[in-house]
């Protein structure tokens, strides 16, 4: 059977000693982070993750999702007491506003403790998860009285959110978007029309369901133009608030999907649904993309979670199953084989799994820590500042760290041999759910599009500049400390090499923008590496810090981390030459078979 423990004492590391989070107390809602409160927070999630939301798991892989007769969904067993536990620990509000319900901490506590519960059933963290989008976009566009109407209970988890974009004809092209929306002489709309693939469409977990809708005004202009963003709820909200008629949206059918089972993906039927606009007309893509952005970020996590949870389950079984002998001798000699741990290259597919999830989390909470830097300083440089940073890293985030956490599912997967191909180990399970991260909230390719087509450009190339500045400034200030260098040369290589890349596009892909979009999923990779290894030198100079500082009992802590830290530094970094290379092979092979010979 899997095993997972969430990782708590790597969270409180990343946070206190790599983030320096104390320093960020002046921040509102920081004060009330103190380090013994963020320490029972993360305790008490693994809790949760542990005990409530991973043992029905692998059985709501097994069991999914079934749509009744009536067109209502049950999802798997166990689902809705899980569910029911985690609401009621207000683990949904926990960055929220306290005017709403939440807790008002910060979110990168929330992202922190998130990772947890993905780890421990990601399907099930799909329904709240997708509840915080909603509510991240009602925050920002909704009107006073819609954020009264609904916040309270989404931030309660008694009534949960979706979002309503792809439909059969379009996806990644909302321009194509079709669905339509008839204005209503009391100020409401009708909506009609299909959309598929629709996460937590419909469930028998909450007492109502919050579409958010994107749908065409009748009238308004052709393509992205046109489009507004609807409150459309399963139930209409009587005049005391609470869920009346059944409204016109109903559960056409779910689908049989490669993973995450346990969460009910829906075709969902708008037939004159009554619906409320939210924020101005056709300005929906806007609206949407606030919780798009959120949504990304909880993506990128995915990946990771996903990632962890495998990583656990291999480095437990490689250490538990006898399998061959060392190269270097026998080590096992009581037992009639070594453990599969002893091997060199089961060791480099678990150090290579544990050093981009480690720096992956760093990563992770960093860009988290942006978040609330861009939403609540008083500062406005420094919002701005930490906005760009922000901006820049959300499809670095989503498309590396998905990227990133199938692959290693797959490696985990690996280390099982046939047993990891197997049902009865959970790894399958893992590569199935991983896989989706990749697809969905923005297609990858989609991603390193928008970080090379409008990212990178943006403000004159603001975001970028002050990055590598940053990054720079690191080298040149660690350079000299003999415990440093080897990480700080290590990560300016890698940053040269992104540097050259991003001149390359500036100076070839203006005039052809096809050699942009040839080159931008290894351009998004190459950043990856580089901000993933700016993580692992911070990480260094802070494990070498704690050891100087004497660690007592985090010895060993620190000093795996310094060892991990050279791993990636040495094995994966050197990764950014090659991107490089690819990058400034333009794309004119790429392109030049007619289509006819694919
Ligand atoms: C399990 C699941 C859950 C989902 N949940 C939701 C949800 O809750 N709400 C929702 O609205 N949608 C949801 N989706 C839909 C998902 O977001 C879309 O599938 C995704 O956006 C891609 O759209 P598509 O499938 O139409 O692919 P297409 O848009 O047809 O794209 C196909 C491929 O072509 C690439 N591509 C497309 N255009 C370009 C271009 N201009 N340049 C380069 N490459 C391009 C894409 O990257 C992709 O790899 C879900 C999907 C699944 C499978």
């Amino acid at each position: 059977m899997p095993i997972y423990k969430a990782p708590v004492n790597d969270t409180l590391f990343i946070l206190n000693d790599v983030l320096a989070l104390e320093r960020y107390n002046n921040l509102p809602g920081f004060a009330d982070a103190t380090g013994d409160m963020v320490e029972a927070i993360a305790g008490e999630a693994a809790k949760v993750a542990e005990e409530v939301l991973f043992p029905v798991n692998l059985s709501g892989d097994q069991e999914g999702c079934t749509r009744n007769d009536d067109a209502t969904v049950k999802t798997p067993k166990g689902f809705k007491q899980a569910y029911d536990l985690y609401r009621q620990g207000g683990w949904i509000g926990l960055a929220v506003p306290e005017e709403f319900g939440g807790q008002g901490l910060p979110y990168l506590l929330h992202t922190a403790v998130g990772e947890y519960m993905s780890s421990a059933n990601m399907a099930l963290t799909m329904y709240p998860g997708l509840t915080q989008g909603a509510i991240a976009a009602i925050l920002v566009h909704g009107s006073d009285e819609q954020k009264a109407a609904y916040l309270p209970k989404m931030v309660e988890g008694t009534w949960t959110g979706t979002m309503n974009l792809t439909e059969p004809h379009c996806g990644t092209d909302l321009g194509l978007l079709r669905a339509k929306a008839v204005p209503q002489s009391d100020g409401s709309y009708r909506i009609s029309g299909q959309k598929i693939f629709i996460s937590a469409g419909d469930h028998d977990m909450s007492e109502n369901i919050v579409h958010l809708v994107l749908a065409r005004i009748e009238g308004a202009p052709e393509g992205t133009k046109g489009i507004s963003l609807f409150i459309v709820p399963k139930f209409i909200l009587k005049d005391d608030g609470t869920p009346g008629t059944k409204n016109g949206v109903s559960c056409g059918a779910i689908e049989h999907k490669m993973g995450i089972h346990g969460n009910a993906t829906c075709v969902m039927n708008y037939d004159e649904a009554t619906g409320w606009l939210i924020g101005a007309e056709n300005k929906g893509l806007n609206a949407m993309f606030v919780m798009m952005n959120e949504a990304r970020l909880g993506v990128g996590l995915q990946g990771l979670s996903i990632a962890e949870i495998a990583y656990q389950n291999a480095a437990n079984y490689a250490r538990e199953r006898l399998q061959g002998r060392s190269l270097s001798g026998v080590k096992n000699p009581n037992g009639k084989a070594d453990p599969l741990i002893v091997h060199p290259d089961i060791r480099r597919t678990l150090m290579t799994i544990k050093a981009w999830t480690e720096g992956g989390r760093a990563f992770t909470l960093w860009t988290a820590l942006k978040s609330d830097i861009a939403h609540r300083s008083a500062d406005e440089k420094e919002r701005q500042a930490a906005d760009d940073i922000l901006g820049l890293m959300t499809p670095i985030l989503k498309g590396v760290l998905t990227d990133k956490g199938f692959d290693h599912a797959v490696m985990a997967q690996q280390v099982f041999g046939g047993h990891g191909y197997i049902e009865e180990h959970g790894m399958s399970q893992y590569v199935r759910d991983a896989r989706i991260a990749m697809i969905y909230e923005g297609a990858n390719g989609i991603q390193a599009l928008d970080l090379v087509g409008r990212k990178l450009g943006m403000n004159g190339g603001r975001a970028v500049i002050a990055l590598f500045k940053e990054i720079g400034d690191f080298c040149e200030e660690n350079r000299h400390d003999e415990k440093l260098a080897f990480f700080t040369k290590h990560l300016k290589k890698g940053l040269n090499d992104l540097q050259a890349g991003t001149m390359w596009f500036m100076q070839n892909a203006m005039a052809k923008p096809d050699n942009a979009g040839a080159g931008s999923t290894d351009y998004m990779h190459l950043f990856g590496l580089v901000t993933v290894g700016y993580m692992w030198a911070k990480i260094a100079k802070a494990a070498e810090d704690g050891l100087a500082a004497g660690a007592g009992e985090r010895e060993d802590f620190l000093k795996n981390k310094l060892i991990t830290a050279k791993f990636f530094m040495e094995r994966l970094m050197p990764e950014t030459a090659l991107r490089k290379t690819r990058i400034e092979a333009g794309a004119d092979t790429t392109m030049e078979l007619a289509a006819e010979a694919f």
